[in-house]
């Protein structure tokens, strides 16, 4: 059977002892229900930054980006169900033609899957105001390794029936189970925004007004440092931008500290193309903490430091309304590599010791998996390894612990 190399946007590279993409669910049950012992690796978009879906040499790779079909879509309540290979984009589009919107918009909207998106519980810009896209599940068709099926959560928008099993798949990263498709909850088209770019020189003075922002109720509240602008608009100054659904009052923007201009929507470029031009830059590590945020500006600040102290260059840029941040540490050579090994539990430590979390939307995957060791809790282990145990007795796909 043909075979070749897996690449996602995380830096690593494998190849399966087997490579599957299956055209329907129907015939991925078969394939997985021939296969007892088989140790599987599900991926889909490839534009995951974990690697969680690069495979191991004795796994097999099912790639799931051919299920694309819309199964039923309600215009009138604006619930769709979707199979799990759909991407982001075309789920938009389709949506947006029917008057409703899906706030799920990540910058690889392009590629990224609804199950791959679901796997990791992934957000975007507008996860600030309608939260990451956990929230606008209503049920999800699972199969296990076995081949077995079942629908988990309800079609009701409100269910209060035992614990949220749906809850247990989402952010799951393809270590329990496989979600072939979803069903989803739109939300009603957006209103015009009014967009604002808040520029300062210095950093940490605009991360700490971030919680002063909010109070405008934004609908986005992004923020790139100026060494990230390197690779968009090369703009020397740090940058908030944000949208609201009022002009801001014409007070706030006389008294304001900052530099602040009224922007078309398109002002959003200059945010995203960061994440796309620094692919092929320099090999690197992204680090996607994120903090409640009242502590966010003091924890980037002292995780900068510490990656300072370490003379890695690294940048910052993220979802500020949420506190969280992608820190990208980019590797000159090995060396810096190694010294990162050692640097990553002092980094992680003041993570923990701001309130934060390891990753606030792009997953765990193979290259975080040791730092989330080290950091879950017993219960937290305990809690999932039952599941594991249960789902997936034949330990066919990979975990987390
Ligand atoms: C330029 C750029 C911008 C990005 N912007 C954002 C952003 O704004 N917000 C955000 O959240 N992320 C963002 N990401 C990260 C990435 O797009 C997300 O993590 C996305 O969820 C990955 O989806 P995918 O289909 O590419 O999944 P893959 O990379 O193929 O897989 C990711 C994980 O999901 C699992 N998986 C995939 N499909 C399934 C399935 N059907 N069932 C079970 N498990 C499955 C895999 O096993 C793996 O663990 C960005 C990445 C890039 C490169």
């Amino acid at each position: 059977m043909a075979t070749f190399d897996v690449a996602d946007y995380s830096g690593l590279r494998g190849t399966p002892c087997e490579f599957y993409s299956p055209p329907t669910i129907d015939s991925l049950e078969k394939f997985v229900r021939k296969r007892p012992h088989v140790s599987f690796r599900i991926g889909a978009g490839l534009t995951g930054v974990s690697g969680g879906a690069v495979p191991l040499s004795e796994e097999c790779y099912i790639d799931v980006s051919q299920l694309t079909r819309i199964e039923w879509y309600d215009q009138k309540s604006g619930i769709i169900q979707c199979e799990c290979g759909t991407t982001m984009k075309e789920l938009q589009v389709f949506v947006r033609n029917g008057g409703w919107e899906f706030p799920i918009i990540p910058g690889s909207s392009e590629r990224a899957t609804l199950g791959g998106m679901l796997a990791c519980n992934g957000g975007g810009p507008l996860s600030l105001k309608y939260g990451k896209i956990g929230n606008a599940v209503l049920e999800l068709e699972i199969m296990t390794a076995s081949g077995e099926r079942f629908l988990v959560g309800g079609k009701s928008n409100k269910v209060s029936q035992g614990i949220m099993d749906k809850s247990i798949w989402i952010g799951s990263e393809g270590t329990l189970g496989i979600i072939v498709s979803a069903l989803l909850r739109c939300i009603p088209k957006l209103p015009d925004l009014h967009y604002y770019r808040i520029a300062s020189d210095d950093l940490s003075t605009l991360m700490q007004s971030v919680p002063q922002w909010l109070q405008y109720d934004p609908y986005v509240l992004e923020l790139a440092s100026e060494d990230a602008l390197k690779f968009s608009s090369k703009s020397t100054e740090n940058v908030i931008w944000a949208a609201f659904s009022k002009p801001l009052n014409t007070d706030i923007l006389a008294s304001s500290e900052f530099r602040i201009t009224s922007e078309a929507p398109s002002t959003m470029e200059e945010r995203f193309q960061i994440g796309h031009n620094l692919q092929n830059y320099k090999p690197f590590v992204d680090l996607d903490v994120s903090f409640p945020v009242k502590h966010a500006a003091m924890g980037v600040a002292n995780l900068s430091k510490l990656l300072m102290d370490g003379s890695f260059e690294h940048i910052v840029f993220g979802h500020a309304g949420d506190g969280n941040y992608h820190i990208h540490a980019f590797f000159n050579g090995a060396k810096e590599r190694e010294t990162w090994e050692v640097v990553q539990t002092e980094f992680d430590q003041v993570v923990l010791d701001f309130d934060g979390s390891i990753s606030g939307e792009h997953g765990i995957g193979r290259v975080h998996r040791d730092r989330y060791r080290k950091c879950a809790s017993k219960w937290q282990k305990n809690v999932y390894k039952s599941l594991k145990k249960s789902l997936d007795p034949e330990n066919q796909f990979p975990s987390l612990f």
